[in-house]
């Protein structure tokens, strides 16, 4: 395989007095995509804003291109390429395109206004309401525009916590067509927190997180044989 890109170890952290994670051991390399499949409650969230600095490390360390990052704030490590895109995703009170505006933050402005182009460019409906209120359009819609915002950050690594929240079966697979037209792109890695095992589809490797910890970490081919997998998120006996 390529570079590493993230890797995390023995990573511990919670709230409060509450421990959620513990010793999370996670590796992914540059164009990968790593699906984490976790039920309600797993520690998913928890684990994504750990690795964006949302939420403080107790113990272990997160590298980023090889560059230890476990203590840095939020903005260091967004410009550093690792964008989180949350479960609401958007600003509903705020334009589709004051939205993207939002996601560029960190370019440079000509580069800003060439992402936003080109992201119209792929999601051609966003274009056309660019100044309608991100609240006025369809929960698929909206997913589509938080994918877009995560991606006019120009990130290394998306992060993505439950893109299928909210989201019919249909919607679903929309978000992982236009997921899939990214999947293997070199400059571009995919870590998705997930239930829904649609995502597997344009997945390289998956891990499980079970009770903060991580369980089962292998191919899919491995994932869609693997009993307890099978059990917990495909339904079957
Ligand atoms: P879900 O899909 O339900 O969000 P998850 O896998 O993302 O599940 P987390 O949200 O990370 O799980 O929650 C893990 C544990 O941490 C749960 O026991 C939850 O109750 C607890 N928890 C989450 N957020 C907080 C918080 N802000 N303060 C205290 N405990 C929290």
């Amino acid at each position: 395989m390529t570079d590493e890109l993230l890797a995390v170890e023995g990573l511990e952290s919670g709230y409060g007095q509450l421990q959620v994670l513990w010793g999370v051991e996670l590796h992914l390399h540059e164009g990968e995509t790593v699906v984490l499949l976790g039920s309600n409650g797993a520690g998913k969230t928890t684990l994504l804003k750990t690795l964006l600095g949302l939420i403080c490390a107790w113990h272990g360390s997160i590298r980023f291109k090889g560059e230890e990052i476990t203590h840095l704030p939020t903005d260091a490590r967004v410009r550093r390429g690792i964008v989180y895109m949350s479960e609401m995703g958007v600003f509903p009170d705020l334009s589709i395109e004051d939205n993207l505006d939002i996601g560029t933050q960190f370019l440079p402005r000509h580069e800003a206004k060439e992402r936003i182009t080109g992201l119209y460019e792929i999601f051609p409906d966003l274009g056309h309401r660019r100044r309608e209120a991100a609240g006025s359009l369809s929960g698929g819609q909206r997913k589509m525009l938080g994918v877009a915002k995560a991606l006019a950050a120009k990130p290394h690594l998306l992060v993505m916590d439950e893109p299928s929240a909210g989201l019919s079966p249909l919607f679903v697979k929309e978000v992982v067509q236009v997921l899939a037209g990214f999947h293997r792109a070199p400059d571009l890695s995919l870590l998705i927190a997930e239930q829904n095992v649609t995502f597997l589809e344009i997945a390289d490797r998956v891990y499980t997180l079970d009770g903060g910890r991580i369980g089962f970490n292998g191919s899919v081919g491995e994932a869609r044989e693997n009993d307890a997998i099978r059990r917990a998120y495909f339904g079957l006996k």
